[in-house]
């Protein structure tokens, strides 16, 4: 067996049910071969039918972590998940500005579960707008929450919204398409790149708890283990697309996606 030598930080919320956030992090990074490691940002009570309560950590115990982890044993890619209020996001923001030059950041601008479920404060989006954008390598906005960020609630050409998300700092964006009709398209935009889309046949399987989560933290390890960004986010994409074909029902509503496939 090979030790893994890349290490992957994921900075997300605590799923109960082991589907979404820090523990669908994990497991997507046990099957890359790197070594995980979590700053926790919330706590949620929740299944498979929903959230049934989300306690945010307080700022002390987010920064804690972060230095416990970036001190000693080292990050070579950090995926940032839910966060939940204004005040960690800002947080947050100092941080990930003390990492060392060239540490890529992907950043998963969490607003909504698929329940329907708000995992980010009103006010906080305004600070993953100023703030974390610019700090990130490549963010993963569905189409929801891309208009939002973007101030164009009625739109929906993704390769528009990404060029808008793009002026507020990132390196790239990656406007996902899942929850659209059709074909599932992701479109990855970059300064002076030219648009891509990365498409997988559309898969019925309900069962797609925390495919967001997966997403970004494949990116993540991609990039950790030395990959480009669209290298990355094309491999990403095939491992995501396996996850949900093989997602599962688990309890009586959406169960998680595989990560074993
Ligand atoms: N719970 C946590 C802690 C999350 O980070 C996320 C998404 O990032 C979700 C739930 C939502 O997952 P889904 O929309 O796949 O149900």
């Amino acid at each position: 067996m090979t030790l893994p030598t890349a290490r992957v930080l994921t900075v997300a919320g605590s799923d109960s049910g082991g589907g979404a956030g820090i523990q669908a992090d994990l497991k997507t990074m046990l099957a890359h071969g790197v070594h995980g490691t979590s700053v926790l940002t919330a706590v949620t009570a929740q299944n498979s039918v929903g959230v049934q309560g989300v306690w945010g950590l307080p700022g002390a115990a987010v920064e804690a972590q972060f230095r416990s982890v970036v001190d000693d044993i080292g990050v070579d890619a950090v995926k940032v998940g839910m966060l939940g209020s204004a005040a960690t996001c800002a947080l947050v923001a100092d941080l990930l500005e003390t990492l060392p030059p060239g540490v890529p950041v992907v950043l998963d601008p969490v607003a909504v579960s698929k329940h329907g479920d708000a995992l980010i404060d009103d006010d906080a989006l305004d600070v993953v707008r100023t703030r974390l954008f610019g700090l990130a390598t490549v963010a993963t906005p569905n189409l929801d929450e891309a208009r939002t960020l973007a101030g164009r609630p009625a739109a929906t050409d993704q390769a528009g919204l990404g060029h808008a998300l793009l002026a507020l700092g990132p390196a790239w964006v990656l406007v996902k398409g899942g929850h659209a009709d059709g074909d599932p398209t992701d479109v990855l935009v970059g300064h002076d790149q030219p648009d891509r889309a990365f498409t997988a046949g559309r898969d019925d399987n309900a069962h797609t708890h925390g495919t967001g989560c997966t997403l970004a933290s494949a990116i993540a390890c991609r990039l950790a283990l030395g990959g480009d960004v669209p290298g990355a986010v094309g491999a990403a994409k095939a491992y995501v697309t396996g996850a949900i074909a093989g997602g599962f029902a688990l309890g009586a509503g959406i169960g998680p996606t595989d990560h074993l496939w």
